[in-house]
């Protein structure tokens, strides 16, 4: 039998924002994390990106939201901007029947004043990066006495990208009978060690390793030399009739230089990485997303999580060096069913690393042919 929403122990009003948006089951993640949640276990969720985290966090939390009680009860750490803006508007339409409730993210690189008055008016669901959110505790305008819920969403990421400390500064000053909340799309060591730090008995819910990759993503690879990168991608792109895709480099040089010569080439090319300001990244994002822009050259970091759908084809531009950074890429495709493509360009000795992805992800790469100028053309 499969497990409907209704079957989880959700609030009428949840399940009426959930049917606002059109969701019909929920996905394995939700099916097994929500119920434990709801229980008041603390959990680690392992499944993979576009599983549908966001909501398998979002939903509990936010029926451990008490509306009258005006002040932070649930706080999202999350390792990126992208993702804090992200997270918080699913949050906000997953809650979307609930009355004057108030959902707000934080972040750097955005005025603080704004964030600050929004939470002395009594927020409910702060999501925000972990320097951000330890910003607001120094500032003291994130009181953290009324927080029931701490999610770690990408717990994995944040430790690679050096959030450690300000996590456990973060944590350290959280109720010590709150509910705590892991989530990652892989678990390793530090991930371990965090949790047991952390947490109180978690409980691990995986979700099958062998959904780490989908299998309606064709995945390809062809064998291109640096310099010929932009001729090859421009001829497979020509092959498809405006594709929407996502082109992966692995340095922000490379983000720009890509770019540009897509952009000289006639293709709706722009780029998110780093070094772009907030406000230019979100303005990029929104124009992706409308199709203004069709394709979105991007490094890793500021990518990772965003929630972009119906992408046609994802191009590791340049091959990744870890396999998970590969599974993460090639998830922006093929989500929810839809059919999906991955490119790969690889040369040389590279190979080597092709084949510890197609190890780590027990799937095989398909090696493809250049099409020749002729058959672009004809
Ligand atoms: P993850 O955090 O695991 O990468 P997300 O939470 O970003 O995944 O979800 C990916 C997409 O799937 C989002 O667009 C989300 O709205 C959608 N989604 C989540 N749960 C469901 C569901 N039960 N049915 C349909 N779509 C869903
Ligand atoms: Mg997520």
């Amino acid at each position: 039998m499969d497990t409907t929403f209704t079957d989880l122990g959700l609030s009428p009003q949840l399940l009426d924002g959930i049917h606002k948006l059109g969701f019909e089951s929920p996905s394995p993640i939700q099916a097994q994390t929500i119920p434990a949640i709801l229980s008041g276990k603390d959990i680690v969720g392992l499944s993979q990106t576009g599983s549908g985290k966001t909501a398998a966090f979002g939903l509990p939390a936010l029926q451990a939201v008490d509306i009258n009680q005006k002040e932070a009860q649930v706080l999202v750490l999350c390792p990126t901007r992208e993702l804090a803006v992200q997270v918080c508007a699913e949050i906000h339409r997953l809650g979307s029947a609930l009355k004057g409730l108030s959902a707000v993210p934080v972040y750097g690189g955005a005025p603080i004043d704004r964030q600050m008055r929004a939470m002395r008016k009594g927020a409910h669901v702060i999501v925000g990066t972990p320097g951000r959110v330890m910003d607001h505790l120094r500032r003291r305008s994130l009181k953290t006495d009324g927080i029931k819920m701490c999610i770690l969403d990408e717990a994995d990421r944040m430790l690679d990208m050096g959030f450690r400390e300000d996590m456990e500064v973060i944590l350290d000053q959280l109720p010590a009978d709150r509910q705590t909340l892991f989530f990652s799309a892989t678990m390793n060591k530090s991930v371990q060690g965090l949790i047991r730090a952390f947490s109180h008995e978690a409980v691990e819910i995986s979700i099958e390793r062998k959904a780490l990759t989908v299998d309606t993503i064709a995945q390809e690879y062809y064998e291109v030399r640096n310099r010929s990168k932009i001729e090859v991608m421009c001829r497979l792109l020509d092959l498809e009739t405006k594709p929407r895709g996502i082109v992966f480099c692995n340095t922000k040089q490379m983000v720009e230089d890509a770019t540009e010569a897509l952009a000289a080439r006639g293709y709706l090319a722009d780029r998110i990485h780093g070094d772009i300001a907030q406000n230019n990244r979100e303005r990029v994002i929104k124009k992706f997303r409308d199709g203004s822009v069709e394709l979105l050259v991007a490094t890793d970091v500021a990518a990772r999580g965003l929630d972009i759908d119906d992408v046609d084809v994802v191009f590791n531009y340049d091959l990744p060096y870890d396999p998970e950074d590969y599974v993460h890429r090639i998830g922006r495709t093929g989500r929810a069913g839809r059919s999906g493509k991955s490119i790969t360009f690889v040369y040389g000795r590279d190979i080597y690393r092709l084949e510890a992805i197609e190890r780590y992800t027990r799937q095989t790469i398909r090696r493809m042919r250049i099409p020749s100028l002729e058959e672009v053309e004809g």
